[in-house]
C-alpha cells in the first residue's frame, strides 16, 4: 500500500502539486475554484464529477469559512466520495462446489491483458494457490508466446492451442485441465480484436459459454489503458454491452497524469476498479485502494 501510494504520488505529482498549491493560497476565490476545476478536468475526472466536486467544495467552504486545513479535508472527502470507497474490490478467484475460480480477462489489444494475467498469476501463486492459464488470444502468436513466458517465470501451466485455433476451444481446454488438476483458479487471456460489436459479442459469448459447461466464470476483468482517456471509455462501453464485466484493471497508471480516469470509468460502467498496473515488471500490479489513491492525487 505504501508502495502504491509512493508510485501514484510520483506518477501523478503534477496533479497533486497543483491541488495542494491551489489550496495553499491565502484566499479561496473564483480563481481558485476555476483552477481546481481545470486541474481535475486535466486529470480526466470528467466534466460532471468535476462540477460536482467544485460545487460541493464551494458550498461547504462558504459555510465553514476558508481555512486551508478545512479546504484540504473537504476536498479529500469529496474526491473520496467520487471514487466510492464502499465498492467491493476483492477479486473472485475462488470457485464454489469444488470448481476452480475462473477469471476471464478481456480488453482491446495493447491494453495490457497478457501482462496483467501474468501478474495476477504471480500474486495468486505467492498466496499458495494453484493456477492454470489459458492462452485464448490465438490470433496473435506473440500473445501466446508472451503468456507462455509468464507461465515459465511464475511456474504455472499454460494451455495453448495452435495458432489461429478457436479461442473458445483453448478456453475450454484450459478450464477442463484446470478442473482435472484440481487447481484453485484458471485465468483465461482472450483476444482483443475490436472488429465490431457483433463479432466481439459472438466471440466472447462463445468463450464464456463453453467455459461454463465446466465451471462458472467467477470474475470478468476488463483491462483498460489509463492513458487512452475518452477513447478508453468508448471501448469500455462496448465491452460492458457484450459481456458482464465484474471488475476493471486500469493499466499504465505509471505513465499517466490522468489518474482521474478511475472515477470516469467507474461511473461509466458502475463496476469497481479492482487492480491498477504501475509498470511492466512482474510486481507492478496492486489492488486499488480508494483512500491511498485520493491521498496520492492530493499529494
Ligand atoms: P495485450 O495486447 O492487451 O495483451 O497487452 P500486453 O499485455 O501485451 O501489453 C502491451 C504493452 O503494455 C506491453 O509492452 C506491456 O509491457 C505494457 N504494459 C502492460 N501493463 C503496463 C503497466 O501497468 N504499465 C506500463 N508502463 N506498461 C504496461
Amino acid at each position: 500500500l505504501v508502495r502504491l501510494r509512493q508510485r501514484l504520488a510520483s506518477s501523478q505529482g503534477g496533479l497533486g502539486r497543483g491541488l495542494l498549491a491551489l489550496l495553499s493560497r491565502e484566499r479561496l476565490d473564483e480563481d481558485t475554484w476555476e483552477s481546481i476545476e481545470d486541474t481535475l478536468l486535466a486529470a480526466d475526472i470528467g466534466v460532471v464529477p468535476t462540477q460536482r466536486v467544485v460545487d460541493n467544495l464551494r458550498t461547504r467552504l462558504r459555510v465553514q469559512g476558508t481555512e486551508v486545513a478545512d479546504a484540504r479535508a473537504v476536498l479529500r472527502e469529496e474526491l473520496l466520495a467520487l471514487v466510492d470507497p464502499s465498492m467491493d474490490r476483492r477479486l473472485q478467484v475462488s470457485g464454489t462446489d469444488g470448481n476452480p475460480g475462473v477469471v476471464l480477462v478481456v480488453g482491446v489489444n495493447g491494453a495490457g491483458k497478457t501482462t496483467t494475467v501474468g501478474k495476477i498469476a504471480r500474486i495468486l501463486v505467492a498466496e499458495d494457490l494453484k493456477v492454470t492459464l489459458g492462452a485464448a488470444d490465438t490470433f496473435r502468436a506473440a500473445a501466446v508466446d508472451q503468456l507462455a513466458t509468464w507461465g515459465e517465470r511464475v511456474g504455472v501451466e499454460v494451455i495453448r492451442g495452435a495458432e489461429g485455433s478457436d479461442p473458445a476451444s483453448v478456453a475450454f481446454e484450459a478450464v477442463k485441465q484446470g478442473v482435472e488438476a484440481g487447481v484453485d483458479t484458471v485465468i483465461v487471456d482472450t483476444a482483443g480484436r475490436l472488429q465490431n460489436k457483433q463479432g466481439l459479442m459472438d466471440e466472447l459469448g462463445k468463450v464464456k459459454r463453453v467455459i461454463e459447461k465446466q465451471a462458472p466464470v467467477t470474475e470478468v476483468l476488463l483491462v483498460l489503458d489509463a492513458t487512452t482517456g475518452q477513447n478508453g471509455l468508448i471501448q469500455a462501453r462496448v465491452f460492458r454491452e457484450v459481456v458482464d464485466v465484474t471488475g476493471i484493471v486500469l493499466t499504465k497508471l505509471d505513465g499517466s497524469a490522468k489518474g482521474g480516469i478511475v472515477v470516469a470509468v467507474q461511473r461509466e460502467l458502475g463496476v469497481p476498479v479492482k487492480l491498477v498496473g504501475l509498470g511492466e515488471g512482474p510486481d507492478d500490479l496492486a489492488p486499488f485502494d480508494a483512500g491511498a489513491f485520493v491521498d496520492a492525487l492530493l499529494g
